[in-house]
């Protein structure tokens, strides 16, 4: 490690900053007082609806905010806290950011749009997961509708029967419920025909080629797409980065698309400029 990190404190936080991974036993040592200080930062990545280019909703995903090391993506963190638990309440962290910012929306009388979160597997192992959410939930006092839960799809298909009991209780309480990552690895189309999710969303994996993306690539994309309407659910595409993929994505009949083309995820006050104006 650098001895003179200290000196980059306070830089400008980008993505791919990169320069101190934090080694297991220092997340250990830190994770407890990184919540307690509120290192644990949502950002929001909007969603476009197709149909008018407009906002039609936002994921929350978390940043660590770290005071020497500055913005440390999930990726290097996330894997580590599923292991040792932790990652629960960094995500009941990140709903309660979300929970906030509906309940200043509402109080202002202003047009909320539904936001997604993720939720980690570890939750699943607890008796009443949802409890928590609804403590939060609650004395925010938002509705439900306006919250979307995303399980990716390795936990969906490796234990459908597990999965579909989460979707039940999280319907009974009001929730959405999203599909992530569909088509990166396990789908089984067998399985979707049981799962009662309300939106599916594609993998950016589908369009990492960019400009390259196949022929065989988008009829593979556009059967999905056809496929999640004839089930009824909402479609996003994630992860898409050049304007021909939009275009396309549209004439498809895809409902939103997520990523860099038309937003990377930006702090808070970034977003609600997206959304409201100045
Ligand atoms: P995810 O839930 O599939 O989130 C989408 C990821 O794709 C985000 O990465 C987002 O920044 C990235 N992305 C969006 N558009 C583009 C694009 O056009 N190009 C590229 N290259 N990437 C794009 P991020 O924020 O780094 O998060 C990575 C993963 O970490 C998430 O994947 C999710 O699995 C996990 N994660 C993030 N926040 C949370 C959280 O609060 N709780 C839990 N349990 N997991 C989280
Ligand atoms: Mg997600
Ligand atoms: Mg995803
Ligand atoms: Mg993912």
């Amino acid at each position: 490690e650098a001895p003179n990190t200290r000196h980059f404190t306070c830089t400008f936080y980008s993505d791919v900053d990169r320069r101190n991974l934090l080694t297991e036993q220092d997340m250990e040592n830190r994770m407890h007082g990184a919540l307690e200080r509120g290192e644990f930062v949502a950002y929001f990545q909007p969603k476009q609806r197709l149909s008018d280019g407009a906002i039609g909703g936002a994921e929350a995903l978390v940043r660590w905010i770290d005071p020497v090391r500055g913005l440390v993506p999930p990726d290097d963190f996330v894997p580590f806290f599923e292991r040792n638990g932790f990652i629960i309440n960094v995500d009941l962290c990140v709903f309660e950011q979300v929970c906030k910012l509906l309940k200043s929306w509402l109080d202002q009388g202003k047009e909320p749009v539904p936001i997604s979160v993720n939720m980690s597997r570890a939750h699943l192992r607890e008796h009443d997961f949802l409890a928590p959410y609804e403590e939060i939930r609650e004395r925010y006092g938002v509705p439900a509708a306006l919250i979307e839960f995303e399980l990716t799809e390795t936990l969906v298909f490796g234990d459908p029967e597990t999965f579909m009991g989460v979707i039940d209780s999280m319907h009974a309480r009001g929730y959405r419920c999203s599909l992530d990552d569909f088509g990166s690895g396990y789908s089984s189309l067998n399985v979707l025909k049981d799962v009662d999710i309300d939106t599916m969303k594609l993998d950016r994996a589908f369009f990492s080629a960019g400009d390259a993306t196949g022929q065989r690539e988008w009829d593979v994309v556009e059967s999905v797409v056809a496929l999640a309407k004839k089930l009824d659910l909402d479609t996003v595409a994630e992860g898409v980065e050049v304007s021909g993929q939009a275009v396309r994505l549209r004439g498809m009949d895809c409902d939103m698309l997520q990523g860099y083309v038309f937003s990377r995820p930006v702090p808070v006050a970034e977003f609600e400029k997206m959304l409201f104006g100045e």
